[in-house]
């Protein structure tokens, strides 16, 4: 029955190492704490959380997370290294800045410009004022490479002024990861960093891995030099850096490197503050375990022994050889350990929620803060190893073909003798403390229906106690946010455009499969059609053909037998066929040209339906 560790024991027993190191090099922070975008609104407040300086965890928080937060919202520009600064606490992501002697190599220059020209100018301000050299990208997340138009301009990356470094790869990862089912991932994203709960003790204080990301301006400047080997040595001014690529860890394109110079490494988002998710909860490809371990076991051969500091893309830097080699050593143990004993568990028969019912760090590696889940989580992280090898079928003919969430839940009530009979046993299941079996009878009792506000108030009342009690702060800003819901339904918020310059990067093709993708299968099967289309800003051709439900492109093909060839730029294209504005203005203004049966432009553009926004998770 017990839900979460006790932690209080182990906060009172911290040696205060981290803290230490979180701290050290303290130079400044923003005089006013909060950065602005251009129209006024906040892209960031770093006074945000303030409430947890200096106080301990109040009954709302567990005592672990609190500690956690206390070292991650700490703010401002610090001093890492002879020649290294990072400024830490203006997005979830970190910004490093390396002195080249004529200017800055900026590493990772967070999610969006506002911030990351706020961290440029605060070292202009402190350290020095100097052009920036390059600009390299650890990673394919967004939170890595959205704030590079902040520190320098498409411009001068393309006049060879600034060089932009990146792992190979990285710009198909970068447009490609939330392209599909962008729509999707965005709202459950939600409920992972709590973007519609307030900072504070009852809210969201971090995601354990950073503060909240920043919501300024997103910006993608394509990488002029692609590092595409480990031991690859790139130097920018008077410094030199070599290279380990890491695909399939973190990201599916990543790369740490070393500084030989500074014996300094940096270690991208291989190595954090946390136990790291393997599988998000906003959704994603499942990562490799395995991969994340063995890349490691790399790192430690490659730099373990030659460095003094090591940095990192979150969190913060750790001090001195033995230090790291430790820290390297025991981080890469527990990725190791989840990885090896859920497998043995696998093929011991254990399903997902056995093996994450069971599956625990032996007691040397969770006693070590960066081992511990205030992001990914055990229980998580072991069902996602789960799925990589094995998929969502536990193998239980029980289980291939169940009933959906809300007839079930209609049949569970009535079989439990109806919703009164279940917000008692509820009720009763609260009393014995045993909040995750009451969430379970009053989801059912939600789904059965969603109009029964007893049950709906139970079941956020639950919900809040289990996110107060939770360690990991997705877990926390999960359940939080499923209690908001409950109570007053989905924030109503705008569904995200795309940043132009990542739309400009996304190639025709995937365009097209997001698309398809968006396809009213009914009107599909009804037609049968081909259409050749022209983009001609680009010169591409793509002949689309439509019939049996389903949208098929092909690039570089044209048919002449095709129903229609329609001459557009891809801009016009975009805007018709994706955000859906009137074919008919465009054509009249000489913008689409069309050729042939004029109809078959607009049947297509009829099929393509944009995704429900703010859909329903916590209720039918
Ligand atoms: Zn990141």
């Amino acid at each position: 029955m017990t839900r979460f560790e006790d932690t209080s024991a182990l906060v009172a027993a911290d040696d205060r190492k981290d803290f230490d190191f979180a701290a050290r090099g303290f130079i400044a922070t923003l005089a006013d704490p909060v950065v602005r975008r251009a129209d006024g609104r906040p892209a960031y407040d770093v006074s945000a959380y303030r409430f947890v300086e200096g106080t301990p965890a109040p009954e709302t928080a567990n005592p672990s997370l609190w500690r956690q937060a206390q070292i991650l919202t700490q703010h401002g520009l610090f001093k890492v290294a002879d020649r290294i600064w990072q400024v830490r606490g203006f997005d979830v992501s970190t910004v490093s800045f390396i002195d080249a002697g004529a200017g800055w190599i900026v590493v990772d220059p967070l999610t969006t410009c506002e911030v990351a020209k706020a961290a440029l100018d605060l070292i202009g301000e402190h350290v020095a004022q100097k052009p920036v050299l390059a600009v390299i990208y650890s990673h394919s997340h967004v939170d890595h490479y959205g704030g590079v138009g902040g520190v320098t301009t498409a411009a001068d990356a393309a006049a060879g002024k600034v060089r932009i470094i990146a792992p190979e790869g990285f710009l198909e990862h970068a447009v490609s990861e939330n392209i599909i089912v962008g729509p999707a991932m965005l709202r459950r994203a939600r409920f992972q960093f709590g973007h519609t709960l307030k900072c504070c003790a009852e809210g969201e204080i971090t995601s354990g891995l950073g503060p909240r990301p920043s919501a300024g301006t997103l910006s993608l400047i394509a990488p002029t030099d692609l590092v595409t080997q480990t031991g690859q040595e790139i130097t920018v001014g008077d410094v030199t850096m070599v290279f380990q690529l890491t695909p399939g860890t973190e990201a599916p394109s990543e790369m740490n490197f070393y500084l030989p110079q500074f014996r300094a490494v940096f270690m991208a988002e291989n190595a954090n503050l946390t136990m790291h998710n393997l599988l998000p909860a906003r959704g994603a490809l499942v990562r490799d375990a395995k991969a994340w371990a063995d890349y490691l076991t790399e790192s430690i051969r490659l730099f373990a022994g030659q460095s003094d500091v090591m940095f990192a893309a979150h969190g913060i830097p750790r001090f001195g050889q033995a230090e790291i080699t430790a820290f390297l050593t025991s981080h890469r143990n527990a990725y190791k350990f989840l990885h090896d004993q859920a497998v043995r568990l696998m093929n011991t028969g254990l399903t997902a929620p056995e093996i994450a019912e069971v599956l625990a760090l032996p007691q040397v590696l969770s006693k070590q803060w960066f081992n511990r889940g205030y992001y990914g989580t055990m229980s998580h992280n072991s069902k996602a190893i789960y799925q990589r090898y094995l998929g969502w079928y536990d193998a239980n003919p029980a289980n291939l073909n169940p009933l959906p969430p809300e007839p079930a839940a209609k049949k569970y009530v009535a079989a439990m003798g109806g919703a009164e009979a279940v917000r008692a046993l509820a009720k009763a299941a609260i009393g014995d403390g045993d909040l995750r079996w009451a969430a379970t009878l009053l989801n059912h009792a939600v789904f059965a229906d969603e109009g029964d506000t007893t049950a709906r108030e139970l079941l956020a009342d639950v919900y809040t106690e289990l996110g107060y009690e939770a360690e990991a702060g997705t877990w926390r800003n999960i359940y939080l946010t499923g209690a908001q819901e409950l109570r007053h339904g989905p924030v109503a918020l705008p569904a995200a455009g795309f940043s132009p310059d990542v739309l400009a990067a996304t190639t025709t093709p995937m365009l097209l499969d997001l698309a398809a993708v968006r396809v009213n299968p009914d009107k599909a099967a009804a037609r049968d059609f081909t259409l050749n289309i022209v983009l001609t800003d680009r010169g591409e051709t793509v002949l689309i053909t439509v019939g049996d439900g389903v949208l098929v492109h092909e690039h570089g093909v044209s048919d002449p037998a095709a129903g229609a060839t329609v001459r557009l730029t891809r801009a016009d294209f975009l805007m018709t066929l994706i955000a859906k504005f009137p074919v008919q203005g465009r054509v009249e203004s000489g913008d689409i040209v069309i050729a042939g049966d004029a109809g078959l432009y607009d049947a297509l553009v009829d099929m393509i339906e944009a995704p429900t926004p703010n859909f329903p998770i916590v209720t039918p």
